[in-house]
């Protein structure tokens, strides 16, 4: 893999918030279960990332977090561990619902991942799909640039994780295809490049169709490299007592 672990000796690691669960240095200290540690072995992966050192445990505790850090530091795992985690040992998903019109399905995942790009929504999908091998966890992804037929079909299937672009999570939430009333995990990748890319009304849309939950219900998770006035405003509009976590310099 690219990950170069000598370079994380000296990094500099800055936290921040009330209570902050203390860093892993590695997996084995986490309690993540059987099925999901496998699926750590097999990927290849003997010890966690800066992020995923400080960001598991954070997540894991149930804690809303704002996570700075560079391309390549492995933040996929930091949110995709703790989600599939939570799910396996959460109660019973949501059943399918009756969509809009023709009796077609709505289908109710569990956790949403956005992420900017129809490539960036590729690659998280296929390494949650790794990482959630043999837990049955469903994972679907939607983008757009493509039919939306096998996406329909997927989501019919089930779902538990979805892993979307904006855009066409809009369109699909227009057809009543996805609800978002059962989310209870959201993460939001690469917020910075959403933003640049003009998706802010969009997202907004999106999280605004989650009911308003009582506290400690939704967690959400926002990652993104630079720390500008537009994510720090997000992060105070979408997150509830959240921990900030930034690894390595980061610029706004
Ligand atoms: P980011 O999203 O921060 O850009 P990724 O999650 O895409 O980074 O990870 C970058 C690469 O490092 C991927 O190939 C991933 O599989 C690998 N990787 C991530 N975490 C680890 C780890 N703990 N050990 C080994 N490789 C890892
Ligand atoms: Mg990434």
């Amino acid at each position: 893999t690219g990950i170069n672990f000598d370079a994380y000796e000296d990094i500099p690691v800055e936290t921040s918030g009330q209570e902050v669960p203390p860093p892993v240095s590695t997996f084995a200290e986490i309690d993540l279960g059987d099925a999901l540690n496998q699926n750590i072995r097999r990927c290849g992966y003997v010890r966690p990332t800066p992020v995923q050192r400080h960001a598991i445990p954070i997540s894991l505790a149930g804690r809303d977090l704002m996570a700075c850090a560079q391309t390549g530091s492995g933040k996929t795992a930091a949110f995709c561990f703790p989600i599939i985690s939570g799910i396996m040992r959460g109660p019973p998903v949501a059943r399918p619902q009756r969509g809009g019109g023709m009796g077609m399905r709505t289908a109710c995942p569990s956790a949403l991942i956005l992420s900017p790009t129809r490539e960036l929504s590729m690659q998280i999908h296929e390494e949650a799909r790794k990482f959630s091998y043999q837990t049955g966890v469903r994972v679907v992804v939607a983008y757009g640039g493509a039919p939306i037929t096998n996406q329909l079909r997927d989501l019919e299937r089930g779902v538990d994780i979805l892993v979307a672009t904006p855009g066409r999570l809009v369109d699909l939430l227009e057809r009543a295809r996805v609800s978002l009333q059962s989310i209870r995990y959201l993460a939001l990748d690469e917020a910075d490049r959403m933003l640049d890319m003009g998706f802010e009304p969009q997202v907004r849309r999106i999280v605004e169709q989650m009911d308003m939950p009582p506290p400690g219900v939704r967690q959400t998770m926002l990652f993104s490299a630079t720390f500008p006035k537009e994510i720090q405003r997000m992060a105070s509009d979408f997150l509830e007592n959240y921990i900030f976590l930034a690894v390595g310099r980061v610029g706004s």
